[in-house]
């Protein structure tokens, strides 16, 4: 199994793709998302119970620490962060040294323990997701983070790729382009996605750093102190204070009012009072506005205006709320896709990127019979069909093979699907090469065997039963074809069956004429000498007439010329016999 993770500046999330679902997965409390904080006290703690731990010991907890991995001191986002210029990020944290890798991967290893007990199972492979303008530094220090953790990082991806995985959007026409609007905790940006043959490209991502949710908790907390009529407050009263504001903030995305309940702060007093939704989009809308900068850039730098955007998607929590949702359709001139959860969209998008990765999940449409035959091309270009149409799948079947000429030292497998006599006409799904060593023609044993498991997906298995050497290959597209195309095929197969049927019936005939022609000529040649020279004259003669008849391309009269042959030859045949006995 691959883990999908959301290793997010504010919070975090695990999932994985179980039983034909992606789902995420909850700690023992029922809870989602971890928060991204670390504490390192006498123990290391995360998530939640670090968080409860920021107020008290501030120095030995960390939050955010996303915004340091892959930095060095003197990067200008580290400003206010001392250290020698050039050197790698590292912090003081209980009494040692500390990477951002080293704590993101505290991080990652409770997500990984979350999973691990939810499922009873060891996770050890994960896809992680990176904001879309990590640079490689960044993406490389947190597939390092992974690896700490003890996870193989099968890839990492861009969060805003991941989002519209999510969102169902590789569904959308080729060359759909997609706003995703990610407003997070501390973070703003806007990517402007194209889809490319199924595959998302990030064509701008513009944004700011220092820009979320938090921005907004600070101005609803200035909001309630300017109303409680609070001059100053201690530190500790103020980490209070924001999480008061966060959480009034948040219930004010599905409330209209809610009441703060504040008792018991420093200096004796306490605070009661009721919010309500307007008042606090008052403060939030001056912070909000500038998001609508980013956007406009981003759709600038991709060469786009908003009316060439096919959806836009909404990422990150603060979106919930209801005032982003009427900014963003403001900016952009559309309603945006409120399908999914915004927190929960790049976790899932990255749980849907692991079980892709992992072969759980394809882009093909899930069927549980063969539209239509699969096969391989034989020797002289015909269809031999291993797997029916209408087969129910899961499926297995196979056949042997041998080699139709002497001295071949190997084989080529052509896997086709299709309805049709020729190989030519039906479709070629690939191909590969079966090597054995060189035998006389007919010596060789080639077992193919075809087999399609319960997603569609066809696996081709070769075997020379001689050398016991094998190939597998697998066949991805095996059933993905859409149903007009299969209906096309079956069209197709029942308009040419007359022809078709004709067609094999000259492939074999040919086939035949061109093995038994150098053998009529090798015993003439051995023989000559003891026939009479008319039974010689009409043995060519015969030959000559399956000559014409195949260049002639006419079924019937190769057929024809063929049993004639076959006559005039009934004596040279024995005679090869019996002087093969003497
Ligand atoms: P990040 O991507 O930074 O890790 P998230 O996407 O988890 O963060 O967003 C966290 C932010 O979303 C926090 O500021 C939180 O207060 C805010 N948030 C969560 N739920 C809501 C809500 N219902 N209404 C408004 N804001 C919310
Ligand atoms: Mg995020």
């Amino acid at each position: 199994m691959i883990a999908g993770i959301d290793l997010g500046t504010t919070n975090s999330l695990i999932g994985v793709y179980e039983s034909g679902f992606p789902t995420l997965l909850a700690d023992s409390n029922g809870k989602r998302l971890l928060p991204s904080v670390v504490f390192y006290g006498n123990e290391i703690l995360v998530g939640h119970e670090a968080r409860r731990m920021q107020a008290l010991h501030p120095e030995e907890t960390i939050s955010s620490v996303k915004r340091l991995i892959g930095r060095r001191f003197g990067e200008p986002e580290m400003e206010g962060i001392a250290g020698t210029p050039g050197a790698p990020v590292t912090l003081a944290l209980g009494g040692q040294n500390r990477t951002p890798e080293e704590i993101s991967s505290e991080i990652l290893k409770r997500l990984k323990a979350i999973a691990e007990t939810r499922l009873g199972t060891e996770i050890a492979r994960a896809v992680i997701t990176v904001p879309a303008y990590f640079n490689d530094a960044q993406r490389a220090a947190t597939k390092r983070a992974g690896e700490l953790a003890g996870f193989t990082v099968e890839r990492i991806v861009s969060e805003p790729t991941a989002a519209a995985l999510a969102y169902g959007l590789d569904k959308l026409q080729d060359r759909s382009k997609i706003a995703v609007y990610d407003l997070g905790g501390g973070t703003f940006d806007l990517s402007i996605l194209q889809l490319d043959n199924g595959v998302f490209q990030v064509l701008s991502t513009h944004g700011d750093t220092r820009l979320g949710g938090d921005d907004l908790d600070r101005a609803i907390g200035k909001l309630i102190s300017r109303k409680a009529v609070l001059d100053s407050f201690s530190s500790s009263d103020g980490i209070r204070l924001h999480e008061a504001a966060r959480t009034a903030k948040e219930t004010l995305s599905s409330e209209e009012q809610t009441t703060i309940l504040l008792p018991f702060l420093k200096d004796g007093e306490s605070i009661e009072m009721t919010l309500t939704r307007s008042e606090i989009e008052e403060v939030c809308a001056p912070i909000l506005r500038r998001t609508r900068t980013h956007c406009l850039h981003a759709l600038g730098d991709a060469g786009l205006r908003p009316g060439d955007l096919d959806q836009i998607i909404l990422v990150g929590g603060s979106t919930r709320m209801p005032l982003v949702r009427k900014m963003v359709a403001e900016i952009f001139g559309k309603e945006p896709n409120l399908s999914q959860h915004p927190d929960e969209a790049v976790a899932l998008g990255a749980v849907l990127q692991g079980a892709i990765l992992e072969g759980s999940l394809h882009h093909v449409a899930l069927l549980d019979v063969t539209p239509l035959s699969l096969g391989l091309e034989t020797f002289g270009g015909l269809m031999n069909v291993i797997i029916p149409r209408n087969t129910t799948i899961p499926a297995k079947a196979g056949e042997m093979f041998t080699n139709a000429v002497a001295g071949q030292s190997g084989m080529k497998i052509t896997v086709l699907q299709g309805e049709r006599e020729l190989a030519d006409d039906n479709w070629t799904l690939g191909s590969f090469e079966i090597p054995f060593p060189p035998s006389p023609k007919g010596a060789a044993r080639v077992g193919v065997q075809f087999s399609i498991d319960a997603d569609g997906i066809l696996q081709v298995l070769a075997r020379d039963t001689a050398t016991g050497s094998e190939k597998i290959v697998e066949i991805k597209s095996a059933v993905e074809v859409s149903d007009e195309a299969v209906e096309a095929m079956l069209s197709d197969s029942l308009e040419h069956a007359f022809e078709d049927m004709d067609a094999r019936i000259f492939t074999e005939a040919r086939l035949k004429a061109e093995e038994m022609l150098p053998a009529v000529e090798a015993a003439l040649s051995q023989l000559e000498g003891e026939l009479g020279s008319g039974e010689v004259i009409l043995i060519r003669e015969q030959a000559a007439q399956v000559n014409a008849a195949l260049t002639s391309k006419e079924t019937a009269r190769l057929k024809n010329a063929l049993a004639n042959l076959d006559n005039a030859t009934q004596s040279l045949a024995t005679r090869l016999i019996e002087k093969a006995m003497h």
